[in-house]
């Protein structure tokens, strides 16, 4: 079935601090496209928070380049982006692939190399597969509860579980 490749994630880890840059390099991984909001910040966080500053510096250390993909605005995005020093792109629009391939092309990233980090399967799993990237997922920071975000995790959740059982494992 199309959705189940397209939403299925490669990996799904407690939260983005437990992706380390030694467990990228095992894999091949040079490269990190990652989501803001819910995956390495909250919505309400301006600029990167304390661990995320660690952990960009810990990559960049390492080596490992990440460039934020985000499918909010322009002035949230640079906001975000600008003390980390991390290339960045708004309204993305994943699940679309148009701007994460840019961005891929002009980081002069492969897909072998390259890793989708982000907290939605409908949007960061579903852009990172149909662009052959390797998929991990870290549940969001903090969800929103409008009725939107509840119907999207109910769309998600059994998708999110058959991950959890086929590595017999975890949540459901
Ligand atoms: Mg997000």
């Amino acid at each position: 079935m199309i959705l189940e490749r397209w939403l299925m994630p490669d990996e799904v880890f407690p939260d983005f601090s437990s992706v380390t840059p030694e467990l990228l390099r095992e894999r091949g991984i040079r490269f990190v496209f990652s989501d803001i909001d819910n995956t390495l910040a909250t919505y309400d966080d301006p600029t990167p928070p304390p661990d995320t500053a660690r952990w960009l510096r810990s990559m960049e250390k390492a080596g490992i380049r990440v460039v934020f993909v985000s499918n909010n605005g322009r002035e949230r995005v640079e906001s975000f982006a600008g003390p980390a020093g991390c290339p960045a792109y708004w309204k993305a629009r994943k699940p679309l692939v148009g701007i994460l391939k840019r961005a891929a092309r002009e980081a002069g990233a492969s897909a072998e190399e390259s890793l989708l980090l982000g907290d939605q399967l409908l949007t960061d799993a579903a852009a990172g597969k149909r662009c052959g990237m390797t998929v991990f997922i870290v549940p969001p920071i903090r969800d929103k509860t409008t009725l939107f975000w509840r119907i999207k995790r109910r769309i998600e959740r059994p998708y999110m579980e058959k991950f959890a059982r086929s590595r017999g494992t975890g949540r459901g």
